[in-house]
């Protein structure tokens, strides 16, 4: 019988790097078969060039909280102002397939899918320092210095998290934290496709 797949969960603080990581894995996959992303839902506008059913499946909020009460989501978070949530039924349906699907979710929504899905590999991105993630979040230049101190207090609260996670990558180097990330995926499947 064929085994599930791997559902693997990429979290971390905001801007640590996790959406940079996730294109730059996925960019690796040349075939486009090894993973499989799930395509999260949420009530945010789209940024210039975000396309719909392929970033995020842009709803308003009644739909979204339709969803919620018909228990379609695996995971849900509300998130500076807007909820973000992550379809049930295409993770289900494409682990039992046998293929990996692949969550770049924020913290409080990974924790939900470790409790509903403890077999999921968790994966939490760190900053190299603190100071690094403030440069980071500063030199975006998205955020006003209030929203610095508050992203920065609430980074500080997840970090306390790690201890929850299977395993802890540094993104000190896109390159080097993505190949981390593939030793981890080869060693999951060494573990449940051997035995
Ligand atoms: P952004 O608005 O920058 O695309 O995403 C904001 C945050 O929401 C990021 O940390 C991203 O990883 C997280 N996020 C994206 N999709 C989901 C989701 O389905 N569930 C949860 N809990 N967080 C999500």
């Amino acid at each position: 019988m064929k085994s599930k797949g791997l559902l693997v969960v990429l979290s971390g603080p905001s801007g640590v790097g996790k959406g940079t990581v996730r294109h730059a894995l996925f960019e690796t996959d040349t075939n486009h078969d090894q993973f499989y992303y799930s395509v999260s839902a949420t009530t945010r506008q789209p940024r210039p060039g975000e396309e719909h059913g392929k970033d995020y499946f842009f709803v308003d909020r009644d739909k979204f909280e339709e969803m919620i009460d018909e228990e379609r989501l695996l995971e849900y978070a509300e998130y500076v102002g807007n909820y973000y949530g992550t379809p049930l039924q295409y993770v289900e349906e494409m682990t039992n397939e046998g293929k990996d699907v692949f969550l770049e979710i924020e913290v409080q929504g990974a924790l939900q899918v470790k409790r509903r899905m403890p077999d999921g590999v968790f994966i939490f991105l760190a900053p190299p320092t603190m100071h690094e993630l403030e440069s980071r979040i500063v030199n975006r230049g998205t955020d006003a210095p209030d929203v610095i101190e508050k992203r920065m207090h609430q980074a500080r609260e997840e970090l306390q998290l790690v201890t929850q996670y299977d395993y802890v990558v540094e993104n000190d180097n896109v390159d080097a934290a993505v190949k981390r990330i593939q030793t981890i995926i080869n060693a999951e499947h060494l573990k449940t496709d051997r035995f």
